[in-house]
C-alpha cells in the first residue's frame, strides 16, 4: 500500500574500465558501488545487482499524492543517489571517476506486476543510455509506444526484404565542368500511399536487427546489374557507381567473397564499382579492414570515405587505408559560406585530400555559390540538388546526356 519506484541504474562505460585496468579493478568498483548504494538507501529499500554493471533499487516511502509531485520527489531522490555514486572511487592506488545512468518506473499499491515494472524501468534506462551518459529518465507511455512502433517497423522491413519492395535511386556526381562522372546509389522504400520511408529511418534499424545483411546484398546485386546494363551504352559505360556499405555488412566474414561473386556474375569492369564506407566502420581491427579492402581493390573495386569529419575521424586511418575518394559531408558544405572558420575547415579537408592524392567529392551542393567556392578551393567532384536529386534508376538510365 505504498507508492514506490523501481530504479535501474547502470555504470556508464564499465567495459572500458574492465578492458583497460583489468576485471579485478572492475570487481572492486562493483563492490564499492554496492556499498555506496547500501549506505545511501534506507534499510527498507531492496537492492539487487541484475547483471554486470546494472543494479536495481526498489525505493519505497515516496509519499503519494499529486503525480507531478511524486515524480519530482522520485527524480530528486535519484539525482541525490547519482551524486553520491558519482563521487571519485579509490580503487587501490587508482582514483576512478565514472557516471551513472538511471531509468525508473513508479508503482502505486499493486497495480503493476513485477514483470511489467521491470520492463518499464528497463525502457526508461535504455532511453537514458541512448541520450548519452549520466542521464536519468522516468518511464512514460511514449517510450512503450516507440518500442511497439519499432517492432512493427521491423516486421514490415523483414517482409519488404522478402518481397523486394525497395528501389535504388541514383544521384549523379559531376566534375568541375558539370559532366556526369558517376552516381551514388541511395535506397528508397516506397509505401503504398506513394511516400517513402527515409533510409535514415530504416537503415539504422536494419543494422541493429541484422537485416542489413540481406538488404546490403540486394543493393550490391542491383548495383552490379545496373553496371552491367551501362556496359551496353557508350555514354554510361565509363560511369562509376557508388554504394553505401554498412559496418555490419562489411564485417561479415564472407563480405569479400560475396562482392567478388557478384562482380564476376555481372562482368563488372575494373573501377566501375565504388564502396562508400563511414568512419564508424574504421573503429574495428584496422588490419582486417585493410586486408579486405586490398582484396577487393585487386579486382578493381574502389573505396570512398563517406561523411568525412563527422565521426571519429583519425588522420592515421586515412593514411593506413588505401581510399581512392574522400567525401566531404553535407554538414560542412551546408554552412561553409556562413563564416570564415567554416570555410577554412572545408579548405583544409580539400588540401588534406589533395596531399594524400585522393579524389574529393563534395556532397550536398545546393547552390551555385557553394559550387563556385568549392571549385576555387580545388574540389574536383560534386553531388547535390544543384545538379540533380536522386533519380529513379529508370529515369537516370534513360537520360543519354553526359550532363544533366
Ligand atoms: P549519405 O550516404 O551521406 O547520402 C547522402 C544523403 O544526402 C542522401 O540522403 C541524399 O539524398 C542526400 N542529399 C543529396 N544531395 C543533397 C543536397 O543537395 N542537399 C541535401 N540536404 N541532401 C542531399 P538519403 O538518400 O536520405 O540517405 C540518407 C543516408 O542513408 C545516407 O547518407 C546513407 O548513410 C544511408 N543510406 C542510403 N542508402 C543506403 C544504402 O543503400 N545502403 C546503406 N547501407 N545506407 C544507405
Ligand atoms: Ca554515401
Ligand atoms: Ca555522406
Amino acid at each position: 500500500d505504498e507508492t514506490g519506484a523501481l530504479i535501474l541504474c547502470d555504470i556508464d562505460k564499465f567495459k572500458i574500465l574492465n578492458n583497460t585496468l583489468g576485471s579485478d579493478m572492475g570487481d572492486l568498483l562493483l563492490k564499492r558501488v554496492a556499498e555506496r548504494l547500501q549506505n545511501s538507501t534506507k534499510s527498507n529499500s531492496f537492492l539487487a545487482r541484475l547483471s554486470a554493471n546494472e543494479f536495481a533499487i526498489v525505493l519505497t516511502g515516496i509519499s503519494s499524492g499529486n503525480l507531478a509531485n511524486v515524480k519530482q520527489q522520485l527524480l530528486t531522490r535519484i539525482y541525490q543517489l547519482q551524486e553520491q555514486l558519482q563521487q571519485p572511487y579509490q580503487l587501490n592506488s587508482y582514483t576512478h571517476l565514472c557516471s551513472f545512468s538511471a531509468g525508473a518506473s513508479l508503482f502505486e499499491d499493486s497495480q503493476l506486476n513485477a514483470e511489467t515494472l521491470m520492463t518499464q524501468a528497463g525502457l526508461a534506462l535504455s532511453h537514458s543510455k541512448r541520450k548519452g551518459i549520466g542521464e536519468v529518465s522516468l518511464f512514460h507511455q511514449e517510450l512503450a509506444d516507440a518500442v511497439t512502433k519499432r517492432v512493427k517497423l521491423e516486421e514490415q522491413l523483414r517482409h519488404a526484404i522478402k518481397q523486394q519492395e525497395f528501389e535504388l535511386y541514383l544521384q549523379p556526381q559531376v566534375n568541375s565542368i558539370e559532366e556526369i562522372t558517376g552516381a551514388e546509389a541511395l535506397i528508397r522504400w516506397p509505401q503504398k500511399n506513394g511516400s517513402f520511408i527515409s533510409p535514415a529511418d530504416f537503415i539504422p534499424l536494419a543494422e541493429e536487427t541484422g537485416l542489413i545483411i540481406p538488404l546490403g546484398y540486394w543493393i550490391t546485386e542491383r548495383a552490379c546489374s545496373i553496371l552491367q546494363q551501362w556496359q551496353q551504352d557508350p555514354v554510361k559505360s565509363t560511369l562509376q557507381l557508388s554504394i553505401n556499405v554498412s559496418a555490419k555488412q562489411f564485417q561479415q566474414p564472407d563480405f569479400v567473397e560475396q562482392v567478388k561473386g557478384l562482380i564476376k556474375a555481372h562482368a563488372v569492369k575494373k573501377h566501375q564499382l565504388k564502396l562508400e564506407l563511414t568512419e564508424s566502420l574504421l573503429m574495428d581491427d584496422i588490419s582486417d579492414i585493410t586486408n579486405k579492402i586490398q582484396q577487393l581493390k585487386e579486382v578493381g573495386v574502389e573505396f570512398a570515405l563517406d561523411d568525412f569529419g563527422t565521426g571519429y575521424s583519425s588522420l592515421s586511418y586515412l593514411m593506413q587505408i588505401p581510399f581512392d575518394t574522400l567525401k566531404i559531408d553535407v554538414s560542412f558544405v551546408r554552412n561553409m559560406l556562413d563564416s570564415e572558420e567554416k570555410a577554412q575547415i572545408v579548405h583544409t579537408i580539400i588540401q588534406l585530400g589533395e596531399s594524400l592524392k585522393l579524389n574529393i567529392v563534395a556532397e550536398g551542393v545546393e547552390t551555385q555559390q557553394q559550387f563556385d567556392y568549392l571549385s576555387r578551393l580545388g574540389c574536383s567532384n560534386f553531388q547535390g540538388y544543384l545538379f540533380s536529386k536522386p533519380l529513379p534508376e529508370a529515369e537516370f538510365s534513360k537520360s543519354n546526356n553526359s550532363s544533366i
